[in-house]
């Protein structure tokens, strides 16, 4: 017999059907055992009825063993019926339970929600974590958003690319995670913190549209909706202002979140300049939503813009509030090529608030190479440095570069606002602990003696302090 799906089963009454999947729950009820059994798709519940053939093996079997059970599919009782489940109203009358696979009684309960479940053991076990029904529905609705926005961006004229990964250190204002070069002893790759520089490449390179659902990797401190890595919707697109963007991006996410079922408070989307957000919020981020709606999962989207493009270092000299890329508001450029009021040049950068959390940002970048090089100027580099650091995007924006933007979107930081989840590790398969551990596996660890005299590194560690 061909396997049905769990979530099928409800066109098969008074069919046989044959099912695979994980006993969720058992129970024995001496004459009469019941089940319910997992797969992909759902649950459902099974009888094996007294004398059955099954009686012998539903005795043994046990949470979470894996199972292919054949059976009827019958409705249920009228007085049975759970109407608000998924094949609340049917159930499988058991005639023959084979045993795929045992299991061993899992560390935690997984039948419940997993949160309050200590995040080691959580993570250790990652695995069975993921086999719960939140962590299944959140990691499927990820699933899902992804999808939706690539089916927006592509009938929008977008190509889907990738960048590298083993790269250049880039300037986005955090620190780098890097990784040696067997090949050029002494030399070393960094992993993107965003695909930032090749995104604008690729608009040099005439792609005009681009999308990459990208993995940003930066060496900053672990908080509840911030980890090592994380994934963005990076967008670029050639011959727009702000408003292209803001419009593009806005759009996508109407069409996302309603399409998932999801209100948006207000639309079109309220737009604040920074000064008005500092003003009203007292941030940059900020939660518009009522307490009724926030029960309700109602989304508060707003855009953020009009920021100051830099700010001042601990030293005195200046640094980038976002990004060194952006180009000024056009009524700024003049101030910025003279280097003039730095204070008060604002960028183009433009922010997305969703819900409290920044859910992404972008801006226009600066394509004409004396506004890059000013910002770099501005920012105290010298001449040589500016051309150590991106030289490479100088040379570039002399072969024809068009006007140009994006934006980065976070996948993690929507998802949370999707699904309602406040810690980042609730909506990603294998997060790492609070103290950078690998989900399952032990990375970071040390490398053999063998590796480190290949790569000709030498590990020198201050002692360790005893208590
Ligand atoms: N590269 C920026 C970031 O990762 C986003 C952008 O400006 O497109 O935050």
């Amino acid at each position: 017999m061909e396997r049905t799906f769990i979530g099928d089963l409800n066109q098969k009454i008074g069919e046989p059907a044959l099912i695979r999947g994980w006993v969720s729950v058992r129970r024995d009820q001496g004459k009469m055992i019941f089940f319910d059994f997992r797969d992909m798709t759902g649950t459902v519940q099974g009888v094996v009825l007294p004398k059955s053939d099954a009686m012998e093996s539903a005795k043994e079997a046990r949470t979470e063993y894996v199972v292919a059970v054949t059976g009827t599919v019958n409705k249920r009782p009228d007085k049975n019926i759970q109407a608000d489940k998924l094949n609340g109203d049917i159930e499988l009358q058991i005639e023959k339970i084979e045993i795929i696979n045992k299991a061993e009684t899992p560390p935690f309960e997984i039948t419940g929600d997993t949160s309050a479940i200590n995040e080691d053991v959580r993570l250790q076990y990652r695995y069975l974590d993921l086999r719960s029904e939140r962590m299944q529905r959140n990691i499927r609705m990820r699933s899902e958003f992804v999808q939706k926005v690539r089916d927006f961006l592509f009938k929008q004229k977008f190509t889907e690319i990738e960048t590298p990964l083993l790269t250049e250190s880039t300037p986005e204002g955090s620190r780098d995670f890097v990784v040696p070069s067997r090949l050029n002893p002494g030399k070393f790759y960094a992993l993107p913190q965003s695909p930032q520089q090749y995104k604008q490449l690729l608009m040099v390179a005439g792609f005009e549209r681009y999308f990459q659902i990208a993995r940003a990797i930066r060496d900053e401190d672990l908080r509840a909706d911030r980890g090592f890595e994380h994934t963005q919707i990076d967008i670029e697109m050639s011959f727009v202002e702000q408003e292209d963007v803001m419009s593009t991006v806005e759009a996508m996410l109407i069409e996302v979140a309603e399409s998932m079922g999801r209100t948006i408070k207000q639309k079109p989307f309220p737009r604040f300049t920074y000064a008005e957000a500092m003003e009203k919020y007292g941030a940059d981020k900020f939660d518009m939503r009522t307490a009724e709606e926030k029960e309700s999962g109602v989304l508060a989207y707003a855009w953020v813009y009009k920021f100051p493009f830099f700010e001042k270092t601990d030293e005195g000299g200046w640094t980038f509030t976002h990004n060194p890329f952006s180009m000024p508001i056009p009524e700024h450029i003049d101030q910025l090529l003279k280097k003039e009021n730095i204070g008060e040049i604002l960028t183009t950068q433009y922010d997305i608030v969703c819900n409290g959390f920044e859910a992404g940002g972008g801006s226009i970048r600066s394509h004409d190479p004396n506004i890059l090089r000013s910002v770099y100027e501005i920012m105290g580099y010298t001449k040589e440095e500016t051309e150590e650091r991106v030289g490479h995007m100088l040379e570039a924006f002399k072969y024809g570069t068009p006007p140009h933007g994006g934006l980065a979107l976070g996948v993690e930081r929507n998802l949370m606002n999707l699904t309602n989840e406040t810690y980042l590790r609730e909506v990603q398969a294998f997060p790492m602990t609070r103290g950078g551990q690998t989900a399952v596996m032990k990375a970071p660890k040390p490398l053999t003696d063998r590796q480190l005299k290949e790569l000709g590194i030498k590990v020198d560690l201050p002692p360790k302090k005893h208590d």
